[in-house]
């Protein structure tokens, strides 16, 4: 029996994490350079980095006023420096190359994992293009990457709804960032599947409740 239970537990050990990811960028064009990148796990952990060498001449009046100037690593050297090396909060700044062996490690603490984001076709390219080709993400990465866009849809809400708002995290400061972002898009996915799930359990109280109703109805 013990050994029934600690197989389950293993599996149980053994499933899918889910992150949640959000990356800034140069501009909404193919050749876009990644700015900064948020991720943070469905247990908490954190990942955030910003790059080194990205092109500034990408970066229009818009991107300078509301991603670059609100950066938070402004004021470290552009030589590149990790500033946590805690997997539950990585932090550091520099450039592509050591970012991506980073994430690899970060990525590494995990078993198996789900990427979800936000209208993500061009976050999951410039993601994928960080380690060359789709093809070389780290293993555990499930290849199928999700969109809360369509949670959304599916549950009858507007996609285009704001996020801040549906999430209840309203900063003005904070908006942009790509590790921010990552934990509004999270907070919005917990929302959502908790109506799920609430949901699910309204229906099968409704569905216990016709049950009796018809039991007690019966004759005999
Ligand atoms: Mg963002």
């Amino acid at each position: 029996m013990s050994l029934i239970i600690l197989t389950k537990l293993k599996l149980i050990l053994k499933m899918m994490t889910k992150i949640f990811f959000d990356t800034e960028f140069t501009g909404l064009k193919q050749d876009a350079d990644l700015i900064s990148i948020g991720l943070v796990s469905e247990c908490g952990k954190t990942f955030y980095a910003e790059f080194t060498d990205y092109n500034f001449v990408k970066c229009d009046d818009w991107i300078f006023e509301n991603i670059i100037k609100k950066l938070v690593f402004n004021d470290y050297p552009k030589s590149g420096i990790i500033i946590s090396n805690d997997p539950a909060v990585f932090r550091m700044k520099a450039n592509s190359l050591s970012i991506k062996e980073q994430l690899e490690k970060w990525f590494s603490q995990f078993d198996k994992v789900e990427i979800w984001s936000d209208c993500l076709a061009y976050d999951w390219v410039l993601f994928c293009g960080l380690f060359g080709h789709a093809f070389n993400i780290p293993k555990n990465i499930y290849y199928i990457p999700f969109d809360i866009c369509t949670l959304f849809k599916i549950k009858g809400i507007d996609p285009d709804i704001n996020r801040e708002e549906y999430a209840d995290m309203n900063s003005e400061i904070l908006k942009h960032n790509a590790l921010w972002d990552a934990q509004v898009i999270k907070k919005c996915y917990n929302k959502l599947m908790s109506n799920e799930m609430v949901c699910e359990w309204s229906t099968l109280r409704a569905c216990k409740f016709v049950f009796c109703y018809i039991s007690m109805a019966r004759p005999g």
